[in-house]
This record gives C-alpha cells, sequence and structure tokens, in this order.
C-alpha cells in the first residue's frame, strides 16, 4: 500500500546524553534532539496484518496536526521541530477515521463496515499509571503516526480497544463521507475536551470562558465551550482566517492579541468580574500567562494545552487572592472522552464543519502538511481516496 514515509537520519545532538533504552529501542524521548535531515515521501509500505484482536482499517480521512509540521520544519541545523517521542521510519497521520474491513478472530466489538475513529495513545492496560486509571500518562505508551506507522496511508491495523464507532454522527448528517470527514475531528477535539472537562473539571453554564490561540485545539475549545453553555466566550488569535472560524464556531468576541492586552479586554467585558475559565492553546505561555492572571474571576481556572518547552513567569499571587487554580492537561484517552466528544457532535450541539478548510488526496499528503505550516488554515484533511 501507499502511505507518507518520514525518514530521518539518527544523529543526536553532542549535548544529548542518549539513554539505555533509547538505544534498545530506536526510540527517541525528544525527538528534535536526535532526528536530523528528515525527508518526507508518499511511497509503498508493506501492508499491515492484523493479529487477533486487530481490525484492519481502510482509512477514509486523517487530519494534519501541528505535530506533522513540526515533522516537516526543521531547524538551522536540520534537526525537526517535534520535541517528542518518536522511532522512524514511519507512517505519519493520527488523527483519523476509517471503515473496518476485516477483525481478527478475537475481536468482539466491531464488524466489518462499522465506522470508526481511533485513539492516537496506545496505552499499554498493564503499567501502574493505565492500572490506576491514567492512560494518558501510560508508561510504555506507542503513538499512532510516531512511533507506529500512523494514517497518512490506506490501511492500518489497530486493535479494537482504541477504536470508537462514528455511525451516530453518520446517521444525524445521513452523509457517510461527511461523517468521515467529522470523525477525523475527534481525537484532536478529545485533547481539548480532556483538558477542560476531565483536567479541569469544566465551568458552569453562564461562566466566561476565554480561549487563546484559534488553531484546530483552540477552534475545538470554543466550540466546546459553547457547547457546554458558556454566557459569553471570547478568543484570541494571531491569524486573521483563525479569527473568523473562531467565530464561526461559536465565539462571541474575537481579538487579534497582538493589538490589545488581553487581560484588560476581559476584564473590561466582564465588568471587572474576571473571566472564570480561560484556556492555553496557543502554546505561548509565557505571553499568555500574565495575561490570564489580569483577568481570573474569583475561583478561575486556567488550564494549559499548548505545548512549550520553557519556563513561564506566573505571579502566585494572583492565584491566592482570586482563589484560582491551574490545570496541566495532556492526552486523550480514557474518562468517556472519545465517546461523550461523539454524542456531541452527533446531536449537532458541536458543529465543527466550519473548521475543515482544505482536502488532498493521499498523494497531495507533502503539500497538506506544507500548507498546514503556514497556519492559516482550521483543519486539513487527507483522503486517501
Ligand atoms: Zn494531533
Ligand atoms: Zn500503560
Amino acid at each position: 500500500m501507499k502511505g507518507l514515509v518520514l525518514e530521518a537520519r539518527w544523529d543526536p545532538r553532542p549535548d544529548y546524553t542518549v539513554s539505555d533504552w533509547e538505544k534498545r529501542t530506536g526510540k527517541a524521548i525528544t525527538g528534535s534532539s536526535v532526528w536530523r535531515d528528515p525527508k518526507l515521501e508518499v511511497k509503498e509500505w508493506a501492508d499491515p496484518a492484523p493479529g487477533p484482536t486487530q481490525v484492519l482499517l481502510e482509512i477514509k480521512a486523517c487530519g494534519v496536526c501541528g505535530s506533522d509540521v513540526h515533522f516537516y520544519e526543521t531547524d538551522p541545523d536540520g534537526y525537526i521541530l517535534y520535541p517528542g517521542l518518536t522511532h522512524f521510519p514511519t507512517i505519519l497521520g493520527h488523527e483519523f477515521s476509517a471503515r473496518v474491513s476485516e477483525a481478527g478472530d478475537e475481536v468482539a466489538t466491531l464488524v466489518p463496515g462499522d465506522m470508526v475513529t481511533v485513539e492516537e495513545m496506545i496505552w499499554c492496560g498493564r503499567c501502574v499509571h493505565c492500572r490506576n486509571g491514567y492512560p494518558n500518562h501510560c508508561l510504555h505508551l506507542e503513538e499512532i503516526g510516531f512511533t507506529i506507522p500512523g494514517a497518512f496511508a490506506e490501511r492500518i491495523a489497530v486493535d479494537e480497544k482504541y477504536c470508537w464507532k462514528i455511525d451516530a454522527i453518520a446517521e444525524r448528517l445521513g452523509d457517510e463521507e461527511k461523517a468521515y470527514e467529522l470523525g477525523a475531528l475527534t481525537e484532536p477535539t478529545s485533547v481539548s475536551y480532556n483538558a477542560m472537562f476531565e483536567r479541569a473539571g469544566g465551568f458552569r453554564p453562564g461562566h466566561y470562558v476565554a480561549v487563546f490561540g484559534a488553531g484546530p485545539i483552540g477552534l475545538a475549545a470554543v466550540g466546546l465551550a459553547r457547547a457546554a453553555g458558556a454566557g459569553m466566550v471570547v478568543a484570541f488569535e494571531v491569524m486573521p482566517e483563525r479569527r473568523e472560524l473562531a467565530r464561526q464556531v461559536g465565539a462571541d468576541h474575537v481579538y487579534d492579541p497582538a493589538t490589545v492586552a488581553p487581560g484588560d479586554v476581559l476584564m473590561e467585558l466582564s465588568k471587572g468580574a474576571g473571566f472564570d475559565f480561560q484556556v492555553e492553546a496557543a502554546g505561548v505561555p509565557h505571553l499568555t500567562v500574565p495575561e490570564m492572571e489580569k483577568a481570573l474571576a474569583i475561583n478561575g481556572k486556567m488550564v494549559q494545552i499548548g505545548r512549550a518547552a520553557r519556563r513561564v513567569p506566573m505571579y502566585l499571587e494572583a492565584f491566592q487572592v482570586r482563589r484560582a487554580q491551574a490545570f496541566g492537561a495532556q492526552g486523550h484517552s480514557g474518562h468517556e472522552t472519545f465517546p461523550n466528544v461523539i454524542r456531541l457532535v452527533a446531536s449537532g450541539r458541536l458543529d465543527l464543519r466550519p473548521i475543515i478548510t482544505a482536502c488532498y488526496g493521499l498523494d497531495g499528503a507533502v503539500e497538506a502538511i506544507a500548507r498546514s505550516g503556514e497556519r492559516r488554515d482550521g483543519k486539513i484533511l487527507v483522503k486517501p481516496e
């Protein structure tokens, strides 16, 4: 079959100590310190052969993620920008929907023809964190499209326990193709849902919500805030195209943070009460957190989703005076997250259709990633057919 393969050279930076585990597994814990001169190409790759508890999936749509762009872009020394767990060569792509074409002998919950979306995190279910109910912090994690072959491809084999049916979305839309497109948004939307409702415990209907950054994760957060009954939703985003998308998925007000002081704007909009729930999805917390602090309501919550490997100036006095809380979040697995996102989409209460701004065929996958690097789009999809 064909797939979008990333090859890169294992060439650890002189100041990076390669651990015994990395030597043994060939995986890099900090990809951006190890993988050099990436090459992306759509080419032949061995067909996946499903095991007894796996299903063979025919991929229908796969979204381009910011992390895919960070494999394509390099620093001046030629290292990939993505700082996480990686093993190359592999096929990229991890935000996808698919049709079951074959089910292994021991598969109990899926049959050929089922429409599904799939978790990206292949949690083991055996380590202490998994057993304690925290699959997003699995100690033996594999990641689809990062350490094992992904979904910018014609087919993939995955264990049935990572699949979630999206037939309810198809029933709602009366259109399978559109259902696969929306189904491919489940993974990134679940990242926002996990952060907002599982980790941070959500907000009360009527509360004021601010979202910093309107890339796909921030746009999903805006839609979720609206669906969950926020009294006002405000988004901050530097790109004009994305500000417009934020409006379309439910923001009451959108601003360019380069031209306003967000903290002051939020205090003005709330008539001095502050914002109850603030989401960082911009990945620039050194800029956003000081603004968020200015606008903390009493009991205000801040949740960090954007990734940024740097220290952030925080004024904890503000958290004491406002009895506020900050939450960190990663991942999308467990805690009813995937099924609840699918329910919201199937009910029509969460309508993220506007954020799909372009579709490419599998042969155009490299182009899709390059375009995503311009950071003007919502979500760009690759559709193998
Ligand atoms: Zn992603
Ligand atoms: Zn585990």
